[in-house]
């Protein structure tokens, strides 16, 4: 059982709010989940600083600004399937869990995927599933959907992965360099067959997309 963290997580929430998170479905979220269930323990006193923190395996657990403004980049209003390739820890899956209907989640290592699902099964979050294996190529059983993120760096567009989405629908995606990337947001469009619309909402530190369709 950890220590009662509301306090923190309270400020943590009003410091987003300061620094560009303004939609309130996705502040009220992240003042639901409680991101100290998805840190190790040795980091447990940096729960709720606006830090990216280690996880096993080389991998992190995003910042919680970014977690912000890429979900709040989703115009999530409730209805929505969404893919999230790289489940890591399982706290963005656990905040998108609360904004759509269902969220499908991929991750390429087992024992990330595994502690992510104690960890929903303890929070008692249900409409997560996830699925171990190569994100780059998505989820073709479960496509399309109306949202994809991808919360690792890739190369370049993942076409792939935007050919999984609905017409009119959003992908979310770090884009470039291994050590530095735009947060990309694309959109397919709903009149030209495959065509994609891409806008920068700003520089992005992730780790590598490592697949098919990635570095
Ligand atoms: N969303 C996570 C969270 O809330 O903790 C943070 C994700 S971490 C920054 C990126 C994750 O993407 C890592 O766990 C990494 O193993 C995973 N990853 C990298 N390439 C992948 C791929 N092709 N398919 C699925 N997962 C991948």
């Amino acid at each position: 059982m950890n220590p009662d963290f509301s306090e923190q997580r309270h400020q943590l929430v009003s410091f987003l709010r300061r620094y560009g998170v303004y939609n309130d479905a996705v502040l009220a979220a992240m003042e639901r989940v409680p991101r100290d269930f998805f840190v190790e323990d040795a980091f447990l006193p940096y729960a709720y600083s606006n830090q990216a923190l280690p996880l096993q395996l080389g991998q992190t657990i995003s910042q919680p600004l970014m977690v912000g403004v890429m979900t709040q980049a989703l115009y999530l209003e409730g209805h929505e399937r969404v893919l999230e390739v790289g489940t890591g820890s399982g706290y963005q899956a656990a905040i998108l869990s609360q904004l759509c209907a269902q969220v499908y989640s991929i991750e390429r290592y087992a024992p990330l995927s595994e502690e992510a699902a104690r960890r929903f099964k303890t929070l008692r979050i249900q409409n997560i599933a996830l699925h171990v294996g190569d994100g780059t190529l998505g989820w073709p059983e479960h496509a399309p959907f109306d949202r994809i993120i991808v919360t690792a760096a890739a190369p370049h567009v993942p076409t792939r992965l935007a050919s999984q989405l609905v017409p009119g629908g959003l992908m979310v995606v770090p884009v470039g360099e291994q050590l530095k990337q735009t947060l990309t947001i694309v959109k397919r469009t709903k009149d030209v067959e495959d065509g994609l619309q891409v806008q920068s909402l700003g520089d992005c530190i992730f780790v590598p997309l490592i697949g098919d369709d990635g570095w």
